[in-house]
């Protein structure tokens, strides 16, 4: 009988698939909420592109509904292409040497601090902070700070202005005092040029980091991009800290970076405190690029469109009499949809808990559609014609009884009466009927 009921409903016009309509009019809300999110417009498109290809086609009685399969579909995607799985930092090597690269003030040296906390606290490690920052005055002040902050050690040359020195004399340092980890912390500039570059490639060729890690403020956007994609042209990075998370950014720059310079994200950073290193977990991305509530309710109204339209296709078939068990099974499949609002709602933080004690049955209409599924089409479009040896047949087909079979009759019978009567109320109307 399953495979029987599989194979019927696999023919359910319309209902067996995410429809058209129903994807185009999703996947441009959420390309829309790419584009919100700095997600550059031709990696949003193409995006949008392949999951519609995936989307249509899919056959969803199997798995979800519509709806949830496409925040699947959507989420999924996002995921693989922000790497899909979580990447460490590397720390082979003794010392291993972690040199930081990016333009000023995108937080190499608060990320300098953190990553340095966490090594020493969590991965044992004896780290030695290195500023090489030798423009601005206070640049290796504020890591002296950081370093005391977190008991860190910090190599600095006050009287030398030569990076690349300095890098080179705080690895034999490093050797020499039983340090494990170098961090070394560089100067950047407010934007890329050609002096910046030199110099840390210069560093970066000297020492042979590695881990050459680019840092980059989320909030710059677009130009986070270009940024990323002038500096690996010049050090091929081994991965990209995304920071100032923290605020209303979304997070695109993240998604476009790792599709320009196909580097893993390693890290974000959330906050100007030392305590917090937050790794990067591709899958919490998508969820905040998505911003899971916005795209959630985007595809119910996408879906409610759909709906709508439904129901004004049923009033017609109402007006002329043309009301079959076919209708009723739609009307089931719409109530049926509602079961899944659970699950929708349990994504969105807070209203799953409300949503905990509520139970939505969706095995409530297995018996209902077996029985309609055993039917002919001729006997679902003219339920009158459904005489006593054919009830016995169904009955047969369905696994059920002629009583139930009576029961559903008798069910349709008195509805297609009050839907006739209240010619225009639509599907919601009926819903509320027979929920009671
Ligand atoms: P650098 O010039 O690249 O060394 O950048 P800094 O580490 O000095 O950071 C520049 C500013 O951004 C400082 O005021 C930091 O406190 C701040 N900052 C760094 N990372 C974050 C972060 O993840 N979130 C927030 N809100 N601020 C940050
Ligand atoms: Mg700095």
């Amino acid at each position: 009988l399953s495979d029987k009921l599989d194979k019927a409903l696999h023919t359910l016009k319309g209902h067996g698939k995410i429809t058209e309509v129903n994807v185009a009019e999703t996947l441009k809300e959420v390309r829309r909420a790419l584009l919100d999110a700095d997600v550059n417009f031709k990696i949003a498109k193409e995006f949008t592109k392949k999951v519609q290809t995936q989307a249509l086609g899919q056959d969803v009685l199997t798995t979800l509904n519509p709806g949830q399969l496409m925040i699947k579909l959507v989420k999924d995607e996002l995921t693989v292409l922000m790497g899909g799985e979580t990447v460490g930092v590397n720390l082979a090597g003794s010392p291993t040497i972690i040199l930081m690269s990016g333009l000023q003030g995108s937080g190499k040296t608060t990320f300098s601090g953190k990553l340095a906390n966490f090594l020493k606290t969590k991965k044992s490690k004896e780290v030695l902070l290195v500023g090489c920052d030798v423009y601005r005055p206070a640049a290796i002040n504020q890591l002296q700070v950081v370093g005391a902050q977190i008991g860190v050690e910090v190599y600095a040359e006050v009287d030398n202005n030569n990076p690349v020195e300095i890098s080179k004399n705080a690895v034999k340092y490093a050797k020499a005092n039983g340090k494990n980890v170098v961090i070394i912390d560089t100067a950047g500039r407010l934007a890329v040029d050609e002096e910046m570059m030199k110099e840390i490639s210069e560093i970066h060729k000297t020492i042979q980091p590695q881990e050459t890690l680019f840092v980059v403020d989320a909030m710059t956007g677009q130009d986070a991009v270009n940024t990323a994609k002038a500096f690996n042209d010049i050090l091929n990075f081994d991965g990209v800290v995304l920071t100032k998370l923290d605020g209303d950014t979304r997070g695109g720059a993240a998604l476009s970076i790792k599709s320009v310079v196909n580097k893993p994200i390693k890290f974000i950073g959330t906050g100007e405190k030392m305590d917090a290193l937050d790794v990067f977990h591709p899958d919490r991305m998508a969820d905040r690029i998505l911003g899971m509530g916005d795209v959630i309710s985007l595809v119910e109204r996408a879906q409610d469109q759909y709906d709508e339209e439904e129901a004004r296709k049923l009033q017609k078939k109402i007006a002329k009499n043309q009301f079959g068990f076919d209708d009723f099974l739609t009307q089931i499949q719409q109530i049926k949809k509602m079961g899944s609002m659970k699950d929708l709602m349990g994504m969105i933080p807070g209203a799953g808990k409300a949503m905990k004690d509520v139970d939505i049955d969706d095995d409530a209409f297995k018996g209902i559609e077996a029985i309609i599924h055993s039917m002919t089409p001729s006997e679902r479009s003219t339920p009158t014609s459904i005489n006593a040896s054919r009830k016995k047949r169904i009955a047969q087909g369905s696994g059920t009884s002629i009583q139930e079979i009576n029961q559903l009759m008798k069910q349709f019978n008195q509805m297609s009466k009050m839907m006739k009567m209240m010619q225009g109320g639509g599907g919601k109307k009926m819903m509320q009927m027979m929920q009671g």
